[in-house]
C-alpha cells in the first residue's frame, strides 16, 4: 500500500489511483491546495499495484525508446490566429488537429467550471479551443492514464500533452510504449497551488464584480515576450495586465511561492525525455535567430523518438520549422534541466495563506513596485537598452553622416515608411539608394543593407524602390555587400527573415515573396520578369515568385519568374529553377530537376 512518507517527492499525479483494483485510493487535497492520495485501509488488500506504478520509487520508471541527443526545431503554426491564440507558437494545435484528422484523440487541460484544471480525452474537435494553452496550475489526471489505456487497447490512436512527470505515470500505468500513442510534455517551470489560484479568482471576481468566464495565461496583446493574463468576466467586462503587473503571474515568475513541493526538486528534468516530443517557449531566440522571432510565439520543439518525428513530419506543412541545437535551446530555457530555487518565503507565504486576503499576500511577497520605483527602473533599463542599440547601429552603420541622413530619413522622415517598427531600415556604407517618393517602406522587421563579408570592402550595394512599389520586411534580413535589389513601378517584394551573402540580385517587376529563414548564397539571381515582351499571343513576361520558409539557394543559382519554392528545399549551385519545387526536395541541374526527396539542412 502506497505511504507518502516525504510529500515533497509525491507529483500528485494519480498513477496509484488508476491502478488500484478495490478503489481503495482517493486524492485529498492538503492545506496548500495539493491533493495527495489517501488510502482507505478497511478496502485495501495490500497488492502492491499502487507501489509497482509510482513513477518515485526507485526503479518504476518504464523504459521506453528515445533519442540520447533530441532533434532541436524552432517551429511554429503557419496560421496565425491559432499562433497568436496559443502560448508559444501553436505547434500543439496543429499536432491535435493532425491527431483529430485521423479519427485519433486528444488529451489536455481545460479550465472547468469551478477555475480549477483537469485533463480529459476527446475525439471531439470543438474541445481544442479549450484545450489550447497553458494553464499555470497542476491539472488534475484523475482516472485519464485508464481511459487512455481503453482507448488504445481499443486500437484507436492518442495524443496527449502533459507535464513530463503525467507522462511518467501514463508510461507507468501502461506498462509499455504503444505505436497508437504520440506523448508530448513540455519543459515545466512547476505547477502551483490551485487553491491560491481560486484565492486570486476570488479577489478579481469581487474587484469586477461577476464570476471570471473565460482565463487566459499567456495571451498576446503586449506580445509574446511581454505576455499577460487576460480574464472577460461574465459581465463582459475584461482585465489584463502583463507579466509583471498581474499578481498570480508576478508571484510565479519572481518568487516561486505558490508552487508544488516536487517541483523544487523534480525528477523529469533529464535528456532523453520520455515523451516522444517535448514543447516548449523558444525564449532566447531572439538574440541568437532574430529572424525566427516576431513577438508572436516561437516554440522549441525537441524531437525525442521516431514515432514523434513521424508525428511532427505529418503537420510539415501546417508549421514553420528550422533545426537549430541544443545549444540554442539550452541559451534561454534552464528550465530542461534546472528546478525552481526554493526559497524560505515559501513556508511563511503558506503559513499566512488563510489568514490574509490575496492582495495582502502580493504585498507582502511579491509587491508591484511603486509608480516611482517602477520610473526609474523603466528609464534607466530604456537608457541602457537605447545605448546597446546605439553602438550595434554604429557597429553597423559606421561614422559617415551620408549614411546617418539615410537611416534618418528613410526611418523617421519619409511619409511612405510604415510598419510596426521603426528604425528598421539599416543601410550601411557604399549603398547607392534610390527610392520613389510614392513606394511603400513596411517594416514590421529588420533589413540590413550592404553587410560586409569582409570588413574593409568597398562593393557597392545597390537598392531601388520605384513608383508606387513596395518592400515589406517581415522577421529580420540582412543582405550583404555587391547585391543588387531592384522593385520596379508598382512591384512588391516581401522579405521575411534569412539573408542574402554578396552580389545577389533581385529583379522585381510584380511580386517576389520570399518566406523565413532563407539562406541565399552568392551571385543568386532571383527575377520574375524576362524584361523583355516576346511578339506573339503566348508570351507571359511577368509571373509571381514565391520562395517558401527555410529555403537554401545555393551559389550562382537563378530563380526565374512564375516558380514557387516550397518550404525547406534546396537548390543546388548553379542550378537554374524553371519550374516549381516541393517541399523539402532537393533540386539541381539547368533546367532544375528533382534529385532528393525529403532533405533537411541547418
Ligand atoms: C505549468 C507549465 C509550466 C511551463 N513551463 C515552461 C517553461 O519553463 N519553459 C518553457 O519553455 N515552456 C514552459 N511551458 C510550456 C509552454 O507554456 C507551452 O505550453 C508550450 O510551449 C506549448 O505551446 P503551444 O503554443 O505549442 O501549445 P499550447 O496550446 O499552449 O498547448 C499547451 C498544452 O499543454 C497542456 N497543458 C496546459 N496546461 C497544463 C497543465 N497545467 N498541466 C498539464 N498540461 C497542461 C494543454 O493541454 C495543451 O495541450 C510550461 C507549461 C505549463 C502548463
Ligand atoms: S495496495 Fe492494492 S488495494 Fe491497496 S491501495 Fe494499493 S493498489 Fe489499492
Ligand atoms: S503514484 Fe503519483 S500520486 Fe501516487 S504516490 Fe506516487 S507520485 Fe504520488
Ligand atoms: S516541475 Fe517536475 S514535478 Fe513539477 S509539475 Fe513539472 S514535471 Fe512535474
Amino acid at each position: 500500500m502506497i505511504k507518502i512518507t516525504n510529500k515533497d517527492l509525491c507529483t500528485g499525479c494519480c498513477a496509484c489511483l488508476n491502478v488500484c483494483p478495490n478503489n481503495a485510493i482517493t486524492m485529498l487535497s492538503d492545506k496548500e491546495g495539493f491533493w495527495y492520495p489517501r488510502v482507505d485501509e478497511s478496502s485495501c488488500n495490500n497488492c502492491g499495484l499502487c507501489e509497482d506504478v509510482c513513477p518515485l520509487i526507485e526503479g518504476h520508471i518504464v523504459t521506453v525508446e528515445r533519442f540520447k541527443s533530441p532533434r532541436v526545431l524552432a517551429a511554429w503554426n503557419t496560421d496565425d490566429t491559432i499562433r497568436l491564440d496559443s502560448t508559444s507558437g501553436g505547434v500543439f494545435s496543429a499536432l491535435a488537429n493532425e491527431m483529430f484528422s485521423v479519427g485519433g484523440y486528444v488529451a489536455g487541460a481545460v479550465f472547468l467550471e469551478d477555475h480549477t484544471v483537469s485533463h480529459i480525452v476527446t475525439n471531439d474537435e470543438r474541445k481544442l479551443d479549450q484545450i489550447r494553452s497553458s494553464k499555470y496550475l497542476q491539472s488534475y489526471s484523475g482516472e485519464i492514464f485508464n481511459n487512455i489505456k481503453q482507448i488504445l487497447e481499443e486500437g484507436k490512436k492518442v495524443l496527449i500533452c502533459a507535464t513530463p512527470c503525467q507522462i511518467a505515470a501514463l508510461y507507468a500505468v501502461l506498462g509499455k510504449d504503444y505505436q497508437n500513442l504520440v506523448t508530448c510534455d513540455f519543459i515545466c517551470r512547476g505547477v502551483n497551488s490551485p487553491k491560491v489560484f481560486l484565492k486570486y479568482m476570488d479577489m478579481l471576481g469581487r474587484q469586477y464584480g461577476a464570476r471570471p468566464a473565460k482565463i487566459k495565461f499567456k495571451n498576446k496583446t503586449y506580445g509574446w515576450h511581454r505576455f499577460a493574463t487576460r480574464i472577460d468576466f461574465a459581465n463582459r467586462k475584461t482585465y489584463i495586465k502583463d507579466r509583471d503587473h498581474d499578481l498570480f503571474m508576478r508571484g510565479y515568475l519572481t518568487t516561486n511561492s505558490f508552487a508544488r513541493p516536487c517541483c523544487y526538486n523534480c525528477q523529469f528534468k533529464a535528456l532523453p525525455r520520455q515523451a516522444d516530443i517535448t514543447l516548449a517557449d523558444f525564449w532566447g531566440i531572439e538574440r541568437h535567430h532574430p529572424e525566427l522571432d516576431n513577438d508572436h510565439g516561437t516554440s522549441l520543439i525537441l524531437l525525442n523518438s521516431e514515432k514523434g518525428a513521424r508525428f511532427f513530419g505529418e503537420i510539415s506543412d501546417k508549421v514553420f520549422s528550422k533545426e537549430l541545437t541544443i545549444r540554442d535551446a539550452l541559451a534561454g530555457n534552464p528550465a530542461l534541466f534546472d528546478s525552481l530555487e526554493y526559497k524560505p518565503e515559501r513556508k511563511k507565504f503558506f503559513e499566512d495563506l488563510d489568514a490574509m486576503s490575496f492582495a495582502e499576500l502580493a504585498e507582502k511577497y511579491f509587491p508591484v513596485p511603486g509608480r516611482f520605483s517602477e520610473i526609474i527602473h523603466r528609464c534607466t533599463t530604456g537608457i541602457i537598452n537605447g545605448l546597446r542599440k546605439f553602438l550595434r547601429l554604429l557597429q553597423l552603420i559606421g561614422y559617415h553622416p551620408l549614411v546617418w541622413w539615410q537611416f534618418i530619413y528613410i526611418n523617421m522622415l519619409r511619409r511612405a515608411t510604415q510598419g510596426k517598427l521603426r528604425l528598421g531600415f539599416v543601410p550601411t556604407t557604399y549603398c547607392r539608394i534610390i527610392i520613389d517618393r510614392s513606394a511603400r517602406i513596411i517594416m514590421n522587421g529588420v533589413l540590413i543593407l550592404g553587410t560586409k563579408e569582409n570588413r574593409k570592402s568597398k562593393r557597392e550595394t545597390r537598392f531601388s524602390l520605384g513608383k508606387n512599389s513596395s518592400i515589406t520586411i517581415n522577421g529580420s534580413f540582412s543582405i550583404a555587400s555587391g547585391s543588387d535589389i531592384r522593385v520596379f513601378d508598382k512591384g512588391e517584394l516581401i522579405l521575411s527573415g534569412g539573408y542574402c551573402t554578396s552580389g545577389v540580385q533581385i529583379v522585381c517587376f510584380k511580386k517576389i515573396t520570399i518566406g523565413y529563414g532563407c539562406a541565399i548564397a552568392r551571385d543568386v539571381i532571383i527575377r520574375d520578369t524576362d524584361a523583355h515582351q516576346l511578339i506573339g499571343p503566348t508570351h507571359q513576361m511577368t509571373q509571381e515568385v514565391f520562395i517558401g520558409n527555410n529555403v537554401w539557394i545555393g551559389n550562382r543559382a537563378i530563380i526565374m519568374k512564375g516558380v514557387t519554392i516550397d518550404d525547406g528545399a534546396i537548390i543546388a549551385a548553379g542550378s537554374i529553377v524553371t519550374k516549381d519545387v516541393p517541399a523539402r526536395c532537393l533540386v539541381a541541374g539547368v533546367p532544375a530537376k528533382v534529385v532528393r526527396e525529403n532533405v533537411q539542412w541547418k
